[in-house]
């Protein structure tokens, strides 16, 4: 089996020892390929393997591959940082947007999603350890924003992202995907059921078995399974 499909093959069993592991259901967590930096020939060895959900974080670089690769029948993931002015590609060219860190990109996103395509599925995404370096609401102070946001027509809010601080201590991993575990709770005590938020985007490489333990619906992986990247 080529790389990248054998690759797939193990990330999907870690996956689903990780379910069985945590009495999770393996076909609630989806498997997001981090396809960034990479070339459309390791996208479509991925598709070989069955792979139809790919995450980009480079819009440019997103937009050529997504061309490339229409008619395809694949889901696209916008995961990287989104500056107010590029909002109108991602809102149409994508089908999920993980990193919405501001409420002006939310409404931005939502005045230009084409209403041809439906909602555009999005995630607040959360600064969990409040990281200087890093995007993302504060946790405190999030709900009142996800309740203007949830009501925005053009836009599904299904959950919340973070990409928390690397840490080699598996507790570590599992206590800040635990915050946005609660977080997500006490959002969702506040929403209505037909909007609830069913979806967690946490976990990568490195802490996908943690992410699995503390809930997580969504787990986005690059180096493992197209191999380590070149510094962009
Ligand atoms: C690059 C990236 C990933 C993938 O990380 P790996 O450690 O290569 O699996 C996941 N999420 C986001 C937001 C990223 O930028």
């Amino acid at each position: 089996m080529p790389k990248i499909e054998n690759n797939i093959a193990d990330v999907s069993k870690r996956i689903d020892q990780s379910a069985a592991d945590y009495g999770r259901d393996p076909n609630e967590i989806l498997l997001l390929a981090v396809s960034k930096t990479r070339p459309v020939e390791d996208i479509r060895q991925a598709m070989g393997a069955g792979q139809a959900h790919f995450a980009e974080n480079y819009l440019q670089e997103a937009l050529d591959k997504i061309a490339q690769l229409e008619g395809e029948n694949l889901c696209w993931h916008f995961i990287g940082p989104l500056q107010s002015n590029k909002t109108r590609n991602a809102a149409e060219h994508f089908s999920w947007v993980h990193s919405v860190d501001r409420l002006k990109i939310a409404q931005r996103l939502n005045d230009q999603r084409p209403e041809s395509l439906g909602p555009l599925n999005i995630c607040l995404q959360v600064n969990i350890d409040n990281e200087q370096s890093k995007s993302g609401f504060a946790a405190d102070g999030l709900l009142p924003i996800a309740l203007q946001i949830a009501k925005l027509p053009n836009l599904r809010l299904r959950g919340l992202m973070a990409i928390p601080r690397a840490e080699i201590s598996f507790q570590k991993q599992q206590a800040a995907f635990h915050k946005l575990a609660q977080l997500r709770e006490q959002i969702n005590q506040s929403l209505d059921n037909s909007e609830k938020l069913d979806t967690l985007s946490m976990g990568m490489s490195g802490d996908l078995e943690a992410a699995i333990s503390q809930g997580s619906t969504m787990v986005r992986v690059g180096t493992d399974i197209f191999g380590k990247r070149e510094q962009k």
